[in-house]
This record gives C-alpha cells, sequence and structure tokens, in this order.
C-alpha cells in the first residue's frame, strides 16, 4: 500500500490506474479506523479494483465549539489496518494542501442540508461536500463508498453528484454495530464507561421504534413522542433531535411508510451521538 499525501501525486496516481484501464473506488474518512470504516473499505475492494481511503480531519466540518482539536487519531494503525484490508492507498494529505492560502470556493447543496445535522451544525454539510467534491477531483474513483451511519451525508452528498454531474456512482453501506447495538463511532472512544451505558439508549430508541411499527403503529408523531420520552428518561442525556423523515427527500413523516427513517442525535455528556434505522423492512 502506497501513502500518498500530495494531492498532485495523488492525481498522478489515479491518472495512471485510469490509463491502464484500472477502476478506482474512494472511501473517504477521518481516520480512526473501527470495524465500520472496515466494512467500507471491504465494500470498495469488492466493486473496483483499486482502493483508495483519505483520511482527513476536515476543518471545514466542524464548528467553532466542536471537537476538532480533539478529534481522535491513530496513523500508524489507520496506515495497518487499510493495508491488511488491500487498500491500494491511503491518501493522507494536510489541511494546507487541501485548502491551501487563498481558497476561496465551497460547494453547497441547499433543501436537504436544511434539518436534522444540518439545522444543530450550521455549516456542517458545507464543508462535507467541499472536502468530498475536491476529493473526487483528486482520486477521480469510479465508485465511492459511504456509511448509512451519516445517512444525511449519503443523502446529500447523492444529490450533490446528481446535481453537479461527477461521475462517480455512490454506494452506501449498512450501519456496523457493537454487539450490544451501539454504532461504531470515532467518537465512541470519547465516552467513559458510565456515559457507555447511557450511550445504548440510542438503540433500544431504534429497536422500540421498529417494534411499536411492526405492532401497527402508523402515527409519525405520536410515535416520535414516545421515542423522545424514552430517551429523555434513559439518564443524563441532550436530545438535538428526535425525527422520523422519508429517507428519500428527509421531509417529515406524518404517516409511518416503508420509506420512513427515524434518526436521532444524542449528547451523551459531551459527545454528540447519531443513529438511524428505517421503520419498516431491512433496517
Ligand atoms: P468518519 O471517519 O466518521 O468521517 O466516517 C467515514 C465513513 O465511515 C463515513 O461514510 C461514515 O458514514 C462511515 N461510518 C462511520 N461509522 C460507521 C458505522 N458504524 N457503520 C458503517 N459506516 C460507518
Amino acid at each position: 500500500m502506497e501513502i500518498i499525501k500530495n494531492p498532485d501525486a495523488m492525481t498522478a496516481w489515479a491518472d495512471q490506474m485510469r490509463a491502464r484501464g484500472r477502476t478506482i473506488s474512494l472511501v473517504p474518512t477521518m481516520g480512526y479506523f473501527h470495524e465500520g470504516h472496515l466494512s467500507l473499505m471491504r465494500k470498495a475492494r469488492e466493486i473496483a479494483e483499486e482502493v483508495v481511503v483519505s483520511l482527513f480531519v476536515n476543518p471545514m466540518q466542524f464548528g467553532p465549539s466542536e471537537d476538532l482539536d480533539r478529534y481522535p487519531k491513530s496513523f500508524d494503525q489507520d496506515a495497518r489496518l487499510a493495508h491488511e484490508i488491500g487498500a491500494s492507498v491511503l491518501f493522507a494529505p494536510g489541511s494546507d494542501e487541501v485548502y491551501p492560502p487563498g481558497f476561496q470556493s465551497k460547494v453547497e447543496v441547499a433543501g436537504l442540508t436544511e434539518q436534522l445535522c444540518g439545522a444543530s451544525r450550521p455549516g456542517h454539510f458545507t464543508g462535507v461536500t467541499t472536502v468530498v467534491a475536491k476529493l473526487f477531483n483528486m482520486v477521480k474513483p469510479h465508485f465511492a463508498v459511504f456509511g448509512k451511519k451519516d445517512f444525511q451525508q449519503l443523502a446529500v452528498i447523492k444529490k450533490m453528484v446528481a446535481d453537479l454531474n461527477f461521475d462517480v456512482k455512490i454506494i452506501g453501506q449498512p450501519i456496523f454495530r457493537e454487539k450490544d447495538g451501539l454504532a461504531m463511532s470515532s467518537r465512541n472512544s470519547y465516552l467513559d464507561a458510565d456515559e457507555r451505558k447511557q450511550a445504548l439508549c440510542l438503540y433500544q430508541a431504534l429497536q422500540l421504534a421498529r417494534q411499536k411499527v411492526a405492532g401497527g403503529e402508523k402515527n409519525a408523531a405520536g410515535l416520535k413522542q414516545e421515542i423522545f420520552r424514552f430517551i429523555a428518561a434513559s439518564g443524563k442525556v441532550e436530545i438535538d433531535y428526535v425525527s422520523i423523515v422519508d429517507c428519500r427527500t428527509l421531509s417529515v413523516c406524518r404517516e409511518i411508510t416503508d420509506k420512513s427513517l427515524l434518526a436521532l442525535a444524542v449528547k451523551v455528556g459531551k459527545t454528540r451521538l447519531i443513529d438511524n434505522t428505517l421503520l419498516k423492512g431491512d433496517s
């Protein structure tokens, strides 16, 4: 596996591979790999001949009071894991190379970014779409793999690709969970033992909602209230949002259908966790 830090070197590598007729898949990450990241890399390896894993903690997608400075890092272990999965390249550019002095451009998707995490993290998705657009231009992938854990991010990127005619196929992968159901996340490393227990309320809430729907619940507002109460009663947690939305448009559902998605964002201690599930069928 090659480690490439310079964007021009990355593009030269991609041009060379494309000239040889090789297909490229990209897995964008912020590092501190867990099994969720590795599942995306395995998928990427299945669908293309060359896998590029990018590792970049993107300052543009963090708000001023968020955790950019303390975001967990483990470069050597990440490089080892990506190598073991069979990645061709770990692309780890520096911040100054992605945003050189004088950088002035932004890529912004409207509509889909206004609700859910977009409402509580102003500017977050502009940071995401800007860096992902840049990564697409640097790595020239045929495929890019993203996790459904960040469901809104996946929807926003699909929209950007469609709206701006990027020639890349976006693949969404299922949420990878710990044995007890907690969705894997680099940010889980912030949780102390007590918070780790409390964090389970997100998964329990998703399960409860699916049970209610399987039992005939059709009213989205009623179910939302019940889930809100369940999480609020789970201990010292602070609810950012509990939303039931159409998974295609992210607009609020009145009635629960097979497209309804329950999305949660909850702060446990200082750590903001997100999770989601479709309410019917495979989650
Ligand atoms: P991050 O490093 O947190 O920015 O995540 C990089 C990619 O991994 C994103 O596409 C995430 O949606 C995905 N991802 C993060 N956690 C999980 C998980 N538990 N299961 C599946 N994909 C995940």
